[in-house]
């Protein structure tokens, strides 16, 4: 391809409907060409070859490959490090401008500086928008610059914010849509690209399934009333498509503002969590509060196998976990009791927990899983305080009081075949609170 092109670098905003960066290249002065790289770096670290998200990604290409194909253009699907790719792709094509929309991970931050800079030394500059969240850390702030770290004045904040528009714009601007559409005839005319197979990219089918992209309005309105009700579908389960972007955030919030606050506080929490990955990077691998990285956590290898496996002996706890291998999915207050369990009753540190999930979840999300293991921990932001330990069972008679849930994922509960508790929780209760105490004593 000699004429110049504007690249359009596809990762977290896998939709060609209401994308930031998609809307601004479309505008601009060159045909685009979509790109999206099977990144080798993140995908050799994966220890599963039918890792379900690789499947998702792989499935959600295809689509935007054929979408492409149908409005006479392409998506160049390559399979390697971005920096190579790049390379080759300066080397072999009239590289006229890259887009992309911004990622906020500490890795992704550094792939995309790297890449910025090797456009740079080739004259071809690049254009970053903000896409896969309403408020980006330097929009809500404290008065005086600093970051927030506690959620509900952060909430207030960023709801604030949303009437401070820039002056001529419309309410509702924040949640406005790039109307993308009125602009695909500006994506190059080429001839379809090649698309790996999963084999190809050393992988392989998963058995599970994916949660649909869309979501009830009869769900969201009762999403305040059902969301902690673990034996029932009460939650959207959208969280694997905010994650890739295979929705738009924009118009999701736009939603829950007309149907339900509770939803729309939700989405702002992904707000939050983002903000302070951004703000304090090293919640990325260590404690929020550095004393809780004194806890000695006694990282009991046997328990947390049977942790992982469900075989606890505490019904609740088993039954998220099953859930979790099974599905890639874990209710939201079932990950708060099995966060609370691991840490607390078990003294096992958050990070083999957070790993975990991390291997599992579809909606595995670097800001909001670390956030969510960090709360339950009590090290991180917004934590309650440490002698404040959730008691699987209470917990299990308030959200699954007649085992709904539990007899979804443990069908031999109730049964001799089922496993004995693990661990006394009036010992562990004492345990734990000795082993903060000690943490947190002054030096
Ligand atoms: P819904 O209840 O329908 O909420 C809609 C969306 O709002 C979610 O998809 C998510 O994008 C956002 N959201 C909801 N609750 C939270 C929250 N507490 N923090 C941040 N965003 C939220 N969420 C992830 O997206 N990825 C993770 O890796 C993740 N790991 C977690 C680990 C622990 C230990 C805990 C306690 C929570 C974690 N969460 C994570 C937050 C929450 O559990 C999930 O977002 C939610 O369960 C996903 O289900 P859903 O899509 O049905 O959510």
């Amino acid at each position: 391809m000699d004429n110049p092109i504007s690249i359009l670098w596809m990762r977290r905003d896998l939709r060609l409907e209401d994308n930031a960066a998609l809307y601004h290249a479309l505008r601009g002065p060159n045909p685009v060409l979509p790109v999206f790289i099977f990144d080798t770096g993140i995908l050799d670290q994966l220890p599963r070859k039918d890792d379900a998200r690789v499947n998702f990604l792989h499935e959600v290409v295809a689509g935007l490959h054929a979408k492409l194909k149908a409005l006479g253009s392409t998506l160049l699907v390559a399979h390697g490090k971005p920096l190579e790719v790049f390379s080759r792709l300066v080397e072999t094509m009239g590289v006229a401008a890259l887009y992309y929309n911004r990622d906020y991970e500490p890795g992704a931050m550094q792939r995309d500086n790297e890449v910025r800079a090797l456009l740079q030394a080739s004259g071809i500059p690049a254009f970053d928008f903000k896409d896969h969240v309403i408020f980006e850390r330097d929009e809500v702030h404290k008065d005086d610059g600093t970051p927030y770290t506690v959620f509900t004045p952060y909430g207030k904040k960023w709801r604030r914010k949303l009437e401070d528009i820039p002056s001529g714009a419309a309410q509702g601007f924040y949640f406005k849509s790039y109307p993308t559409e009125k602009h695909f005839h500006r994506f190059a005319q080429v001839e379809p690209a090649p698309l790996p197979s999963l084999e190809q990219l050393g992988f392989s089918e998963s058995s599970i399934p994916f949660p649909p992209s869309t979501v009830s309005s009869d769900l969201i309105r009762k999403y305040a009333e059902q969301r902690d009700i673990p034996g029932i579908q009460g939650t959207s389960r959208l969280g694997i498509h905010f994650r890739f972007g295979t929705i738009s955030i924009r118009a999701k919030a736009r939603r829950a503002q007309q149907l339900n606050d509770t939803y729309l506080n939700e989405l702002i929490w992904r707000d939050f969590y983002s903000m302070i990955l951004q703000a304090f990077p090293h919640v990325a691998g260590s404690a929020f509060r550095p004393e809780y990285g004194r806890i000695q956590w006694r990282n009991d290898k046997a328990e947390f196998d049977a942790w992982r496996e469900g075989r606890t002996g505490f019904p609740i706890v088993d039954a998220g976990m099953r859930e979790l291998s099974a599905t890639g999915f874990m209710h939201n207050r079932v990950r708060m009791i099995v966060a609370s369990f691991l840490t607390k009753q078990l003294l096992i540190d958050w990070r083999w927990g957070e790993a975990w999930f991390a291997e599992l979840l579809l909606d595995y999300d670097l800001a909001s899983n670390n956030g969510g293991w960090q709360w339950a921990a009590g090290c991180g932001t917004d934590a309650a305080p440490y002698f404040r330990i959730f008691n699987p069972i209470t917990q299990q008679e308030r959200f699954d009081p007649k085992f709904d849930y539990v007899r979804q994922w443990v069908p031999e509960y109730g049964t001799p075949a089922y496993s004995k508790p693990i661990v006394d929780l009036s010992m562990a209760r004492e345990r734990c609170l000795a082993a903060y105490k000690l943490a947190l004593a002054p030096q």
